[in-house]
């Protein structure tokens, strides 16, 4: 989706007032009947039907008279609210290019007021998983203020903390720099996605390094879940940065072993595949990659479990709570 942030500057002190009361409205309607936003934005004069119109124009709101005469914020309404937000902020003053289109994002450069670039992840879930969403909505309705909004805000916060955290205890991530709503700011990775590239100088050194993490991680009490080629990035000193947290569980999830299981055998068919990498390299075999393994070479979940620190505790503490995460376990899972 473009974004075409223009239409930030041209908009008034009004048109944020109306797009408030859109959000507002929608903690508990999925369309927001035409008279709460007035009665919410409390312009006068009517000013509020005028100014709809003109949000309207610039696709921040959506239309719908199917029911009754109502608006819903739509992912391009939202993102102006998150994006004013942090600019007010001073987290940073403007939108560049788009530098990746994620399964469930979109991913923008944004630059400092004395010009330092910064990444700026706005999170969509919904957009692919929209079906599996509605049909796990029996759970959630009883939950009125379900929406995409609050699932994307949900993923927002999560790979705040995540990010964060990780930060914190020394994994190669991002550094967190703020967020708002479904947007997360981070520094800029240097670097490409390890799917993008053809040749290592040290296929093998870059193996253990990420096999290792996957280990430490599940040491600290944590499994990514989507751990591939498509979130490792790497420079060209063959530095790597892990990315993309929102789907991280616990390593005490009914399901960890499949997990951890799962992101390890990602990476053994990705350098087996890409870089002919052998899985009897001697470093696997004997265990360099910082754990017990099994005989197939893999590192082993049981033997890191028993010992697993607890992060993923100190993360609940931190503002995302348990049952934010059942939430989004929901959609992802
Ligand atoms: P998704 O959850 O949608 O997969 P990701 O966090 O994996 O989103 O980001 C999608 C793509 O955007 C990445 O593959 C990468 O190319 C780019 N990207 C994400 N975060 C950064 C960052 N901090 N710096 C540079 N590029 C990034
Ligand atoms: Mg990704």
């Amino acid at each position: 989706m473009k974004l075409d942030v223009d239409a930030l500057r041209y908009l008034s002190k009004e048109d944020f007032r109306v797009l408030t009361a859109v959000e507002m409205g929608m903690r508990n309607h999925e369309i927001v009947p035409a008279e709460l936003v007035d009665r919410i934005a409390g312009l006068k004069h009517g000013g509020t039907f005028k100014v709809l119109k003109n949000l309207l124009k610039h696709k921040l709101v959506h239309h719908d008279s199917s029911k009754y005469d109502g608006y819903r914020l739509t992912y391009l309404g939202y993102d102006f609210l998150a994006i004013k937000a942090l600019v007010n902020r001073g987290v940073f003053a403007s939108v560049g290019r788009q530098i990746g289109v994620g399964k469930e994002s979109d991913i923008f450069e944004v630059a400092t007021e004395d010009g330092t670039v910064l990444a700026m992840k706005l999170h969509r879930l919904g957009r692919t998983s929209f079906r599996a969403v509605k049909s796990k909505r029996d759970y959630l309705l009883h939950r009125r203020s379900y929406n995409w909004l609050y699932l994307s805000r949900l993923a927002a916060l999560k790979e705040y903390a995540f990010m964060k955290a990780l930060g914190e205890h020394g994994f190669p991530v991002p550094s967190a720099v703020d967020y708002n709503r479904h947007c997360v700011v981070m520094s800029l990775v240097q670097g490409y996605p390890l799917v993008q590239v053809k040749q290592l100088e040290n296929p093998g050194d870059a193996f253990e390094t990420i096999i290792g993490l996957v280990v430490r991680l599940a040491e600290h009490g944590l499994i990514h879940c989507d751990f591939n080629e498509f979130n490792i990035m790497i420079d060209d000193n063959e530095n790597l940065t892990m990315i993309d947290f929102p789907q991280m569980v616990s390593v005490s999830h009914r399901n960890a072993q499949m997990y951890f299981d799962r992101d390890i055998e990602c990476i053994f068919k990705f350098f087996q595949k890409r870089f002919h990498l052998s899985l009897q390299d001697d470093r696997v075999e004997h265990g360099d990659v910082g754990s017990d393994v099994e005989d197939d070479g893999r590192p082993s979940f049981s033997s890191i479990e028993k010992s697993a620190g607890s992060l993923d505790k100190e993360l609940a503490a931190s503002g995302f709570t348990r049952r934010n995460q059942e939430e989004i376990e929901k959609v992802h899972f």
